[in-house]
């Protein structure tokens, strides 16, 4: 199978009631770890590459693997550049073979916001490719709580950038944030709703990393579309090299190396996704 836009995957996620994982990758380990756990799920995934990533490997050679790993999966997947920075970077993943790319221009004016993203989403959909934006600011994990809350997402103003820009999912802070958290969040729940009820297109929430189940569950329950993971998964890879080497030493076998990250990774990922698939119908 070829790679799929995303709006192909909300759209099914939104109709039996669960959230579609989107997953971040950077090399083939993480990414065969996520396949897998969406292989054992047997739900739709959406592989990510962070921007700065998706410089380091290429988005060639991101979107070559993923193209290896979709063609062999029995599940459907999305290849998406995430947190893009420019339209140029969009377009360099477009032209890779991406089916999704984020254009976060959050910390710009309203206006040059709407504008570049609108030529990103003409690009994109002249290629059958999907755009996601964001709106309000979701901040890094470290930032206190009240910094945090600050950053939320306007639900009028998210409605209008919508209409305006024409981007197939809206990335809004409501709470959650990227990396390891400082503070226990606090998820504005009332607020997640309706953005998921009034605004007109699918919600994405970013920091699905070391927040609580619960309060993945409750997000879930609100009727989000997909949720980004990354932390989590780079923190067990990194914690299985290391465990692994403690262990075997550094003059260890590179495959069984590689084989444990994968395994630790693919893990996480089968235990976020039994949270997102909970009350699927
Ligand atoms: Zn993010």
């Amino acid at each position: 199978m070829a790679l799929y836009p995303y709006t192909e995957l909300l759209r099914y996620a939104i109709e039996h009631k669960f959230t579609v994982g989107a997953f971040n990758s950077l090399n083939m380990e993480t990414l065969q770890a996520i396949v897998g756990a969406a292989e054992k799920k047997n739900v739709p995934l959406i592989v990510q590459t962070y921007h700065a990533h998706m410089e380091y490997a290429g988005p060639g050679y991101m979107s070559a693997i993923c193209e290896v790993a979709a063609r062999n999966s029995s599940v459907k997947i999305a290849l998406g550049l995430d947190h893009g920075r420019t339209y140029e970077q969009a377009k360099r993943c477009i032209d890779s073979g991406y089916s999704g790319v984020m254009i976060d221009l959050s910390s710009e004016d309203y206006g040059y916001n709407v504008a570049e993203t609108r030529k990103v989403v003409e690009l994109a959909h002249s290629k059958g490719v999907s755009v996601e934006a964001e709106l309000g600011k979701i901040l890094d994990a470290d930032q206190p709580l009240s910094a945090i809350a600050s950053n939320y997402t306007d639900p009028d103003v998210a409605r209008k950038f919508v209409k305006e820009t024409g981007i197939d999912c809206l990335a809004v802070s409501i709470g959650t944030a990227h990396g390891f958290y400082k503070h226990k969040p606090v998820i504005n729940l009332d607020l997640l709703k309706e953005l998921v009820d009034t605004v007109p297109c699918p919600i994405v929430v970013h920091g699905g990393s070391n927040t609580p189940d619960e309060d993945i569950l409750s997000i879930v329950r609100t009727g989000v579309a997909k949720l980004n993971v990354g932390t989590d998964f780079f923190a067990a890879y990194t914690q299985a090299l290391h465990d692994f080497m403690q262990e075997h030493g550094t003059k260890c076998d590179i495959m069984k190396l590689m084989e444990a990250a994968r395994s630790a990774v693919e893990k996480i990922a089968c235990d976020k996704i039994d949270l997102l698939t909970k009350f699927m119908v």
